[in-house]
């Protein structure tokens, strides 16, 4: 139902949005999962650079949280996007930024395109298990040799009779070491232009793949992210998504909930940190005053907050366009791009406020300012949106000028 709408009848509860009292109420759902089954553990988790994955997507699955979208007919609860929205917002409350990021990686970057494009076979087969919690699966696109640009990914999927046989490796793979399916984009033409590429399911009990790597990390330690490689990895040719060549349009499709979800969880993430450093000046006495009543520091926070309250703004303008089924990939890019520099601005600003304080390990600032830093990186770095939205403005100059 579209935003206008419910508001229309008195159902929108948060004007502006698609919220509505259900997805108020959902929230305290993932409120108590986040405060019952992630905030006591992640110190632990955080130490061991790892969290139990399978442990801990059953009891998401249990609850409903990894398919809210998704079909009934695959165990999800064919619910709007709001809830995935809901959702993002209340993981912010997690302990750093691990957690959401996988179980993110689950609902809004792996399994969109099975959803949209998969086959019924493959969704039964894949799709099911990961909205139950099941089965816990990750999205492979970046590789050594490639991640600002998709187009020249060199992971071939050659077909042989029924099969493709895949060749190569992957970079940087979140739950890549716990997964047990993958959602690759390989080469199925040779080239390297965006045509000629395929979203392929590659379980990850495979002959011929291997985690090659756990890789070590600045920061989002709990989250296990790997080097994967491919070494004659043979699968069916119905584990590709949709049609054969259009896998680099299906991950641009899906990339724009990735950036969405992102932003408006880096939103919440941001405002919970500098609610958290108003506490922390209020207590903090420094020259015979608390440190909040220095104006520098009470402006800075102020103007942090404003710019919060933009990104959220955005990312809900991004929620009612998916609602009238427009296109927002320019708002969902100005969002991740914002969100990308903003978070950076508090970490930096709001550790500072905190001092020594800020830089010790026992206290959650310095795991933010590390968490945080990925959002300009990630799911497409800042210059990556730049050069989309430029490229939607007609600022930027054609290939080949
Ligand atoms: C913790 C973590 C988790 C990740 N999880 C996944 C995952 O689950 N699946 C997956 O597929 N990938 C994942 N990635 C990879 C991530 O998407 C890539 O790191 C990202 O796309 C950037 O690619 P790159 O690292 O190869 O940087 P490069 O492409 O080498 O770019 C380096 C830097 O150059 C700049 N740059 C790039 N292009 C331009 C340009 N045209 N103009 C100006 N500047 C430019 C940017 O600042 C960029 O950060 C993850 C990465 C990290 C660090």
């Amino acid at each position: 139902m579209a935003t206008e709408v419910r508001e229309s009848v008195g159902e929108a509860v948060v004007p502006g949005t698609g919220f509505t009292k259900a997805h108020q109420l959902f929230r305290e759902t993932v409120r108590r999962f986040v405060d019952t089954e992630i905030n006591p553990h992640v110190d632990q988790w955080e130490e061991d650079e790892l969290f139990p994955a399978h442990e801990l997507f059953k009891k998401a699955g249990d609850l409903g949280l990894l398919g809210l979208s998704y079909p009934e007919e695959y165990g999800g609860a064919g619910a709007d996007y709001w809830y995935n929205m809901a959702m993002a917002e209340e993981l912010a409350r997690c302990r750093g930024g691990a957690i959401p990021m996988a179980m993110g990686v689950q609902t809004d970057m792996a399994t969109p395109a099975l959803n949209q494009y998969g086959s019924h076979e493959l969704k039964k087969q894949f799709l099911e298990p990961a909205i139950r919690g099941d089965a816990v699966c990750s999205i492979a696109v970046t590789e050594p040799g490639a991640g600002s640009d998709v187009a020249s990914i060199r992971t071939r999927a050659d077909r042989v009779g029924d099969d493709y046989v895949i060749n190569g490796s992957k970079m940087y793979i979140t739950n890549g070491v716990q997964a047990d399916w993958l959602c690759v984009l390989c080469r199925t033409t040779p080239g390297n232009t965006y045509k000629g590429m395929s979203l392929i399911i590659v379980p990850s009990n495979t002959p011929g793949f291997s985690v090659a790597k756990k890789l070590k990390k600045m920061g989002n330690w709990a989250s296990d992210t790997a080097e994967l490689v491919f070494e004659n990895a043979r699968v069916p040719v119905r584990n590709r998504i949709g049609e054969e060549g259009q896998g680099f349009i299906y991950q641009m499709q899906q990339f724009q909930n990735e950036r969405l979800i992102s932003a408006l969880g880096a939103a919440a993430g941001a405002e919970k940190i500098i609610r958290m450093t108003i506490e922390y000046c209020r207590g903090r006495e420094t020259f015979g005053k608390p440190l909040i009543e220095n104006q520098w520091i009470y402006f800075k926070l102020t103007e942090l907050l404003t710019e919060v309250e933009f990104l959220r703004q955005m990312c809900y303008h991004c929620g009612r366009l998916m609602d009238r089924g427009e296109d927002y990939t320019r708002e969902a890019s100005m969002a991740k791009l914002k969100a990308g520099r903003l978070v950076r601005q508090v970490g930096d600003t709001c550790l500072q406020f905190h001092g020594g304080m800020g830089y010790m390990e026992e206290y959650p600032m310095a795991r933010y300012y590390r968490d945080s830093r990925l959002m300009s990186i990630g799911a497409g770095a800042d210059e990556v949106m730049l050069g989309i939205l430029a490229k939607m403005e007609g600022i930027a100059p054609k290939r080949g000028s």
